[in-house]
């Protein structure tokens, strides 16, 4: 076995070991406790049951939210640990060293390494879910630091010409912060473009379904690539990258990619290439396989 990856959800917590060709050989799921000692306990079992076949092995866990880099802190909305010294907690709880990245980043990183990004030199992954954030890889390399700032695509400021030609809510995000892009792209900010520019809140499912017989809907999903095709525009103008890799929940509604990059090149400089589009190729287990990747390669690196 050369890692294991540690996918630490809002709902689940799912654990893989991987053989030496980065195949799964043994997973095991348990349920997300809802206090923090229950989270801590709950991912110390899944940590020991490794441990207990694998002793030494390199383990990664992927998990949503943020650490502060100063107090060591983590800021996260879909697990009880907010305020809390997670990693350092986690560490103690599994009585050995746990390499600890973002969920976002450890996607980004897997199907950099393993999936859609392969072929590519600099790739962005974005996902576009309950919340929408990514990394970006250059050389195989994670660029984006695993607890860094950097691939919270979604708290950047959702589009100003849009926001005002749709007359677009700008509300508060669950960041704290005024207007980001996620309120108006992650699953619920597609279901609050519907409510601003139909006056009927419906999920991002139906609004799927129904572009192509109701125009209402077939509106939502416009301004929707729209917003997301100036998101994708700035990666462009920051970082040109070779592809954008697409994951999340979102990211099943069909002809997306192709309805996306059609947006892209309409809001692109007049006859100028756009970075290709493709879809996650992971599925599930993409973040896993990310998050043992990283501990992986930190073991490498001594
Ligand atoms: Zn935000």
């Amino acid at each position: 076995m050369i890692a294991a990856g540690i996918d630490l959800g809002g709902t689940k917590i799912e654990a893989q070991v991987f053989d030496a060709d980065w195949n799964c050989a043994e997973k095991q799921r348990s349920a997300t406790p809802q206090t923090y000692a229950g989270l801590l306990t709950a991912v110390a079992a899944q940590v020991s049951w490794i441990e207990k076949s694998y002793p030494g092995l390199p383990i990664g866990v992927g998990a949503a939210g943020l650490i502060a880099p100063r107090t060591g802190l983590a800021l996260t909305a879909n697990l009880p640990a907010s305020g809390k010294p997670f990693p350092k907690d986690l560490a103690r709880a599994c009585g050995r060293a746990i390499t600890y990245l973002n969920d976002c980043r450890a996607f980004a990183l897997s199907e950099a390494i393993f999936g859609a990004g392969r072929p590519f030199r600099t790739m962005v992954g974005i996902v576009f879910g309950t919340g929408n954030g990514g990394g970006v890889v250059v050389d195989g390399q994670l660029l984006s630091p695993s607890l860094g700032v950097s691939g919270e695509f979604g708290h950047i400021y959702a589009p100003a010409h849009l926001v005002k030609a749709y007359d677009l809510p700008i509300i508060q995000c669950g960041c704290g912060r005024m207007g980001c892009i996620e309120t108006l792209v992650s699953g619920q900010g597609m279901s609050r473009l519907a409510q601003a520019l139909t006056g009927r809140s419906v999920p991002p499912a139906e609004i799927a379904t129904q572009r192509h017989n109701d125009p209402q809907m077939e509106k939502v999903w416009k301004v929707w690539c729209e917003i997301v095709a100036e998101q994708f525009l700035a990666f462009d103008y920051i970082l040109n990258p070779d592809v954008i890799v697409l994951g999340g929940g979102l990211s099943n509604i069909s002809g997306i990619c192709n309805d996306l990059s059609a947006a892209l090149q309409n809001a692109q400089f007049k006859d100028f290439p756009i970075p290709k589009l493709l879809l996650a190729q992971g599925g599930d287990v993409s973040g896993v396989r990310g998050a043992a990747y990283a501990a992986w390669q930190e073991a490498q690196n001594g």
